[in-house]
């Protein structure tokens, strides 16, 4: 009797459990849908991310606007690394389109994987030099776009010197390089694309694979190119860094994306030192894995995989 008493005490108890279960998940449910905008994403509350993944040699970098657009500097090498780490990562932060896709230059270790990121990413802009470049994976590249593109689904953008990129209205970005005369030349690396981002009192250098010929001529060009964060051009490799550079763009923090054991020697010991006299706090990619900035415009937090 006790016992068939308690049972239907506890059936009782039970059946308010559910019911207050369900209506907070169906509470829940609606509070989710709601407040998930499917255009554009969730913004970052002010906060500016800037991922500089690790896709061993080569460069990716993820960035997330404090409104919450996004954009893509290089897709790394291979598909793998689309699969692997850009993409995951773009859907870890709760995105799943990109509005800016950069391909500094047409080389492999910074277009390799972005095919795969058109397939399966819908991009809004894609920002190339056009340089011509006839590699299996450029030409993959420029079809996709131009495929895309008919579709009315992707809209091209020719990148020089002083090209607006309509980013994010927190946000200034400032297309340095290339000039039209280097795109001309079958020099990929000092063709570059080369973006300062700034956020309020922090800004940000992106490099590609600029070498000392394209340093020399953004300094030539006169206009600020002080940047807190540098992503150090060309994986550190020796002929890019210059002293004149650093002497000009006055670093905090430098990022090197490299693989381990790159055949290259890359990063150059030459540009570690240079940096190393300077202080500046160096990051790689190849020691310390994805290495992530945020900002909210006046100060930054570095932090890192590994
Ligand atoms: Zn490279």
């Amino acid at each position: 009797m006790r016992k068939h008493r308690s049972l239907a005490a506890y059936s009782w108890q039970a059946v308010v459990a559910l019911v207050v279960l369900t209506s907070l998940l169906i509470l829940g449910c609606g509070l989710i849908n709601s407040s998930t905008p499917t255009q554009p994403p969730p913004p970052q509350d002010g906060t500016l991310t800037v991922l500089f993944l690790d896709i061993g040699q080569g460069d990716s970098i993820l960035i997330l606007s404090p409104g919450g657009y996004t954009m893509l500097i290089d897709g790394g090498n291979s598909s793998r690394d689309a699969n692997e780490v850009i993409i995951p990562a773009l859907h870890a932060y709760g995105y799943d389109e990109l509005d800016f896709l950069v391909a500094t230059h047409p080389d492999q270790d910074h277009i390799g994987g972005l095919v795969t990121v058109l397939q399966k990413v819908p991009v809004r802009y894609a920002v190339l030099t056009g340089q011509e470049h006839t590699t299996q994976t450029y030409e993959a590249f420029l079809k996709e776009i131009s495929r895309l593109k008919s579709a009315g689904q992707l809209t091209p953008i020719k990148a020089r010197r002083g090209t607006p990129l309509d980013f994010d209205p927190a946000l200034k970005v400032e297309v340095l390089a290339p000039g039209d005369d280097v795109v001309e030349t079958n020099d990929t690396n000092n063709a570059s694309i080369v973006i300062r981002l700034t956020y309020g009192a922090v800004s940000f250098l992106f490099t590609g694979d600029a070498e000392n010929e394209e340093e020399a001529w953004i300094l030539d060009q006169g206009g600020d190119v002080q940047a807190q964060i540098l992503k150090v051009s060309h994986h550190g490799g020796k002929t890019g860094t210059s002293e004149a550079w650093l002497n000009a763009v006055s670093p905090e923090v430098a990022v090197i994306s490299v693989g381990a054991d790159n055949h290259y020697g890359h990063p150059s010991s030459q540009v570690i030192e240079r940096l190393a006299r300077r202080k500046v706090k160096i990051y790689r990619t190849d020691q310390q894995g994805t290495i992530t900035i945020t900002t909210d415009g006046s100060g930054y937090q570095v932090s890192t995989e590994k």
